[in-house]
């Protein structure tokens, strides 16, 4: 029998019309040959318990989810990841027999980038600019991952506060909040700097945050969670000091790649996924 039904799966958002990850989700479905479509919805934040509901009563593989229902979605989840339950929010569920599970892949997808570049974290010191969403995640991982000591530099001192005591209270790592000075020195132990604010994004791209950039060594590897553009001012500068730089475009492609495995059970095409983000943004 032909089976005409392809398996749904996409991303709740608002606003969503600029989230480029339907392009690279359908790259991959086509080249392991599976009937899947991913599926690009604007859901308003009022209307989200509805939406979840849809996730099941269509029989949903999963669905990712962006501003601002990352943190909203949880009371309607099922289980959540122990990374997902620490950090406290989730961009991505996966949908079986009627349960919803909440995944949280963006900092799982920073430390495959990172450690695809040749990089361990293990007793590594990382410092991190930001306490927003993407710094969370990728805090958390870092410490889930072997991570020393995190140093978190964010400009509001309240959020910046409250990541550093989540870091160390809920995992092995260490970790202190340093307020955002100007021209602010980066510690010199520093072994990982990661740029998790959204400074730089395209069409912004010549701001970069405000560090002294002679504090930057050739020991350090220096990372973006910018994506658009891949080469910001941020790593220009960091490369010029000699550092070893990362962009965000694999951070990007990684948690897709995890989002599809966790939707198809296939392994991702990480080089088609790759190649598709980067002719997007070309
Ligand atoms: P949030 O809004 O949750 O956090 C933004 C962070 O940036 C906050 O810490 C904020 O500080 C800081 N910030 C913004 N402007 C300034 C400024 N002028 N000076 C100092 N700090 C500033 O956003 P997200 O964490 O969700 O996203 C951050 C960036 O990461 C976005 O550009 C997003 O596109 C990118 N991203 C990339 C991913 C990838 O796969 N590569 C995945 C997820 C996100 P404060 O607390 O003081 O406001």
């Amino acid at each position: 029998m032909k089976n005409y039904r392809a398996e749904l799966t996409g991303v709740f958002g608002d606003p969503v019309d600029d989230n480029p990850t339907g392009v690279v989700e359908e790259a991959a479905f086509a080249a392991k040959n599976l009937n899947y479509r991913y599926l690009t919805i604007k859901v308003l934040p009022e209307d989200l318990g509805k939406a979840m509901d849809s996730v099941k009563i269509f029989d949903m593989k999963g669905i990712n989810l962006t501003m601002p229902h990352k943190i909203k979605v949880l009371p309607y989840l099922d289980e959540l990841s122990p990374a997902a339950e620490i950090i406290g929010a989730v961009n991505t569920v996966i949908q079986k027999e009627g349960k919803l599970f909440g995944e949280n892949t963006d900092g799982k997808g920073f430390v495959t980038a990172l450690k695809n570049s040749g990089e361990t974290l293990d007793k590594k010191n990382v410092t991190i600019l930001g306490a927003g969403g993407a710094a969370r995640a990728i805090a958390v991982e870092c410490a889930l991952n072997g991570a020393a000591y995190i140093n978190i530099i964010n400009r509001s001192i309240e959020k910046g506060e409250e990541l550093a005591s989540l870091i160390q209270m809920k995992t092995d790592s260490s970790a202190k909040y340093l307020n955002w000075k100007n021209n602010m020195a980066i510690p010199s132990d520093t072994d990982i700097l990661i740029n998790a604010t959204s400074i730089g994004f395209s069409p912004n791209v010549t701001d970069k945050p405000d560090i002294d950039y002679t504090s930057i060594t050739p020991e350090m590897c220096v990372c973006d969670v910018i994506f658009n553009p891949a080469e910001t001012i941020f790593l220009k500068t960091a490369a010029e000091n000699g550092a070893k730089t990362i962009t965000g475009l694999g951070m990007l492609v990684q948690q897709a790649a995890l989002n599809f495995t966790l939707w198809t059970g296939v392994e991702a095409p990480v080089d088609v996924m790759e190649d598709a983000l980067k002719k997007e943004f070309e």
